[in-house]
């Protein structure tokens, strides 16, 4: 089932939490460092666990890692780790807060060649979901398929976040993903 169609049948609160995320940020483009930083870090910690989990610990998120400042995580120092692994708002896993750090040196190093995080993804555009994850294991830390196909569908780089019969699916379009631009993908 489709992640738009599996909404329409939760209830409550879960439903509030998944719609916000749904409506307003999956498949749509992101064009700030620290929030594509984010993503990639908030799908990284979701390995083993659900999204629901992470979407509820988002604030935490935010307010552990410095609104996910690319320059600030990658200056975190022992005391940063020790805090993290207190931190009970976040996903308390040394393997996940080191690849955090190392994954915000990586983009630093990335910065050197390409303006941004999001430069250097649109310079490997297009590509397809298997080439995406052998680029990604080969930069980054803690990347394994799922975690890099979400991430590249939650940001536009692969088509397929919502079905086109979804309300979402056009304000997307309008949002202008990558997938969506055909005079690359024809190259
Ligand atoms: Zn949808």
């Amino acid at each position: 089932m489709s992640y738009c169609r599996a909404i329409e049948s939760m209830e409550g609160e879960r439903k509030a939490l998944h719609k916000a995320y749904h409506d307003r940020l999956y498949g749509f483009p992101i064009h700030d460092d620290a929030e594509l930083f984010g993503r990639l870090l908030l799908e990284i910690n979701q390995a083993g666990l659900s999204w629901e989990t992470i979407l509820k610990k988002e604030a935490g998120f935010r307010s552990a890692y410095h609104d996910f400042d690319v320059e600030k995580i990658a200056a975190y120092r022992e005391a940063d780790r020790r805090r993290l692994m207190a931190d009970a708002r976040i996903i308390r896993n040394k393997l996940k807060i080191n690849a955090a750090i190392e994954n915000a040196k990586t983009i630093l190093r990335l910065r050197r060649d390409h303006a941004s995080f999001e430069a250097w993804l649109e310079a490997h555009h297009p590509r397809s979901k298997d080439e995406w994850v052998k680029l990604f294991k080969q930069t980054f830390r803690f990347t394994g398929g799922e975690i890099v196909g979400e991430f590249l569908l939650s940001t536009g780089f692969l088509e397929g976040a919502h079905s086109p019969d979804c309300a979402v699916y056009k304000r997307v379009l309008k949002a202008k993903p990558r997938w969506h631009d055909t005079s690359l993908v024809d190259v």
